[in-house]
């Protein structure tokens, strides 16, 4: 295996005091601050296909891909092209343009349950407005999410959030009241009895389940067999709203979103990440009688200055236009052989790993556990966690700094990447 050389980071140091005079921690999200890997953050320069080029020299096979939106890898050409193409024309101007329409319309044709999308500018915009729809449709308050997901930092859903609250142990955030809190049930994920249970006390007063379906911000979890089916149901049955959280999911495991990978038809669906091909852009639809309570057709009020933006339109609606069946037929091989290898791996140096997948999202858990939700998500050593991300790190490739979030393969990386990467943790494992 390659010789691993140390890695510069004075720069990135520089550049982090620096950020940390003017910017709360030196970071615009949390998790970038590496807090829980002990290192100082990494300072990006550019990127390109599957590599990015920190501001010290070094360069990384990157599993981070903005933490999901760049399935078709860094700056891709035709995504540039079209970002700058719409910037000559206007960057913004608060009046409807034909894009959003084309856009919508993709959006609808590709996703089973959507009749009507209405665009925002991030995922937590997504979730929380389809919260506020699902509790206006319903005339309902309370809701139900899961243990260790994270569906953006709206205060109903920052109750029990994975993700960088997992990471910082904040299993709630102070600023969130009381009073709103109390409106929010929690239950394990997988665990179709304990949302049975909930519905037999609260029922009619839930407003909407809302999951991920698959989990991405415990680590990845999959829906065990059947987990989705019976919340489809169980909402049913007590007139409650299902709401897929496909941020993450959503043209990240499948043409038509988790929803079409697992044929459930949620009545809501909040979208972000992959839909902006890395630029600001959420989304929620569902059901045209449900979605025609936003205002202007119906009383309940979202709105957004720069929703629907024409940069951010044009960058979504390329990458979209990229992907295709045989898009994810790739992803699947790449992954699949990216998950063989570091099992394999694992196996040899006698390391305890379970490694999670599904399509592209694959997450390797410092456990011999079998991963099925946020409790045994939490048996990873997070020690050796940190280990291994730094001699990751030092081995050229960029992973998520949290034991609770998977890697993205694009649709860039080879199998000269993947096998790099396999070599790089094969050499991490030796190092442990
Ligand atoms: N829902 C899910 C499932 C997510 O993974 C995320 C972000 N990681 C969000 C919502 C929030 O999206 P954003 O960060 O764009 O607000």
């Amino acid at each position: 295996s390659e010789q691993s050389r140390a890695r510069m980071d004075e720069r990135s140091k520089e550049a982090f005091a620096s950020a940390k005079e003017v910017i709360p921690g030196g970071v615009n999200s949390p998790v970038r601050a590496f807090r829980s890997v002990g290192l100082t953050p990494v300072y990006m320069e550019r990127g390109e296909g599957y590599r990015v080029y920190d501001i010290d020299g070094n360069s990384y096979i990157d599993y981070v891909g903005s933490w999901g939106p760049l399935i078709m890898g860094h700056a891709h050409p035709e995504v540039v092209e079209a970002i700058k193409k719409t910037a000559e024309k206007g960057t913004s101007f608060g009046a409807p343009t034909e894009l959003e329409t084309t856009m919508a319309k993709l959006v609808a044709e590709r996703v089973p349950s959507i009749d009507l999308v209405r665009m925002v500018n991030s995922g937590t915009e997504a979730t929380m407005s389809a919260l506020r729809l699902a509790r206006g449709y319903t005339k309902r308050s309370m809701i139900l999410k899961f243990e260790g997901s994270y569906h953006g930092h709206a205060d109903s859903l920052l109750i029990k959030a994975g993700s960088g609250v997992a990471t910082l142990g904040l299993p709630d955030s102070p600023g969130v009241p009381e009073s709103v809190a109390s409106h929010t049930l929690t239950v394990p994920y997988n665990d179709i009895e304990s949302v049975k249970l909930a519905f037999e006390k609260f029922g009619e007063q839930i407003a909407c389940v809302i999951v991920e379906p698959v989990a991405g911000n415990m680590g990845v979890v999959p829906p065990l067999p059947g987990f989705l089916q019976g919340l489809r149901e169980i909402t049913e049955q007590y007139g409650s709203l299902l709401i897929f959280d496909e941020v993450m999911t959503g043209f990240r495991v499948h043409l038509n979103c988790a929803q079409g990978l697992y044929g459930i038809t949620p009545d809501l669906t909040c979208l972000g990440k992959v839909i902006g091909g890395g630029l600001p852009v959420g989304a929620y639809g569902g059901k045209r009688e449900i979605m025609e309570m936003m205002a202007p057709t119906g009383p309940i009020y979202q709105a957004g200055t720069l929703s629907g933006n024409p940069l951010a339109m044009a960058a979504g609606y390329t990458t979209l236009s990229l992907l295709k069946q045989e898009t994810y037929e790739y992803l699947e091989r790449m992954a699949v052989r990216l998950q063989r290898g570091l099992q394999s791996n694992a196996e040899k140096h006698g390391v305890a790993m379970t490694i999670n997948r599904v399509g592209s999202m694959v997450c390797p858990f410092f456990t011999d556990k079998h991963v099925i939700n946020y409790e045994t998500a939490k048996t990873a050593d997070l020690e050796r966690f940190k280990a291994y991300f730094a001699a990751m790190l030092n081995g050229g490739i960029s992973i998520p700094p949290s034991q609770f979030e998977g890697m993205f393969v694009s649709a860039v990386h080879d199998e000269a990447a993947i096998d790099a990467t396999i070599a790089a943790h094969d050499e991490a494992l030796r190092r442990l």
